[in-house]
């Protein structure tokens, strides 16, 4: 709470609670308001070791709507009643900006080390290509403005794409952070815009709404730039590559190796997205096949459960290993997958080893990401 006062630089509530729920028979999500939150978390979260690391973030965030979301919220949703329709087109600021202050805030209060920081934007970034093809037709505002249409399918969501304006409004807010810095000479932060569009008196909950033109205004008091055409850039975009300009001008890169993200936890399902294309549930259920992917072109699509690797039943770790083992062995996988009630064996192609991805420094460069980590001292 310090850290998020000392960037914000006063409140807009009267007082705030953390209501938390700590229940495994509710689905885990957390919901804003303007003088509290409404998480909802694993039952024994908070006993967990990694508990600041799996509770830290979802916290911060919706400590953060109070002033992004609440005190200061797009004027399309912002609407009278419930028979206006809201418009959505600007949740790339109520929520991409959200996230990047959350993590952000999570960091800079200790709930996550600065390296759970890197592992998620790692594997943020990692997420939204190449080899991503909803990119390629789909572009970030679009997966703001569409989001109401959005939830009511199945899979293949690295073909039509989620709610990406969180983690794309993450990597495009680590860009504006990083040419606030650039065009101000290191004088100015993102933590001068917070100021400067969340500050003001503290009047209890009050609502003061903004629009595209409102945000470009802002950011151009804090630094001059052409915040419109950059913005409109981002946004329209249909580029396969990830928007990794932020993380580049703040001296990182992206990197694969054979090492899974030290941000794992033991209840998350299996990322093999970067190997063979697939994402599984601990069951083996396929969550995701990516698009023309090794496992795609084999026949496997959402929904499937994979039963059997390489003649053996199926565990998690059971097709890491064999995954791993296609580097230097048999350079094929053989899944055992079952489809409704049908049973079939598909043949991978695929010599790569395992895959994940993690955050490197760009040697010779400044490290402006690991400074705008840390916490904010007093006053
Ligand atoms: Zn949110």
């Amino acid at each position: 709470m310090a850290q998020e006062l000392r960037l914000f630089g006063s409140p807009h509530y009267r007082d705030y609670r953390f209501l938390v729920t700590l229940s495994d028979q509710m689905i885990h999500f957390g919901i804003e308001h303007h003088e509290s939150d409404d998480s909802r978390l694993p039952e024994r979260v908070f006993l967990s070791p990694n508990a600041g690391r799996e509770a830290g973030g979802l916290l911060a965030h919706e400590f953060a709507h109070s002033w992004d979301g609440k005190f200061r919220r797009p004027a399309d949703l912002s609407t009278p009643e419930f028979e206006t329709p809201m418009k959505t087109d600007l949740l790339w600021v109520y929520e991409g900006l959200t996230t990047y202050l959350g993590n952000l805030l999570a960091t800079r209060s200790g709930l996550w080390t600065p390296k759970d920081y890197h592992e998620y934007i790692a594997g943020i970034a990692a997420g939204m290509g190449p080899g991503r093809p909803g990119r390629t037709w789909r572009p970030l505002l679009d997966t703001a403005v569409a989001v109401p249409g959005m939830f009511s399918f199945g899979g293949w969501p690295n073909w039509s794409r989620g709610s990406d304006y969180y983690e794309e409004g993450n990597l495009l807010w680590l860009e504006v952070a990083a040419i606030i810095h650039d065009q101000s000479h290191g004088h100015k932060s993102m933590d001068d815009f917070c100021r400067e569009f969340f500050g003001g008196p503290n009047k209890g909950p009050e609502l003061k709404t903004y629009t595209f033109g409102d945000v470009v205004n802002s950011l151009n008091r804090v630094v001059p730039y052409d915040w419109a055409k950059f913005f409109h850039e981002r946004l329209d975009s249909t580029s396969a590559q990830a928007p990794l300009a932020g993380l580049t001008a703040s001296g990182w890169k992206l990197v694969y190796d054979s090492q899974p993200p030290a941000s794992g936890n033991s209840t998350a399902g299996l990322n093999v997205e970067y190997s063979i294309g697939l994402s599984l549930r601990r069951d083996g259920t396929v969550s995701d096949s990516i698009y023309d992917g090794p496992a795609f072109r084999a026949g496997i699509t959402p929904g499937m459960k994979v039963v059997g690797v390489n003649g053996r039943m199926f565990t998690p770790e059971a097709l890491s290993d064999a995954i791993e083992a296609t580097r230097s062995g048999a350079r094929k996988l053989s899944l055992l997958v079952l489809n409704n009630e049908y049973y079939k064996i598909c043949e991978i192609e695929y010599a790569g080893g395992a895959r994940y991805a993690h955050l490197a420094r760009i040697e010779g460069t400044p490290d402006s990401l690991d400074e705008i980590l840390k916490p904010l001292p007093p006053g």
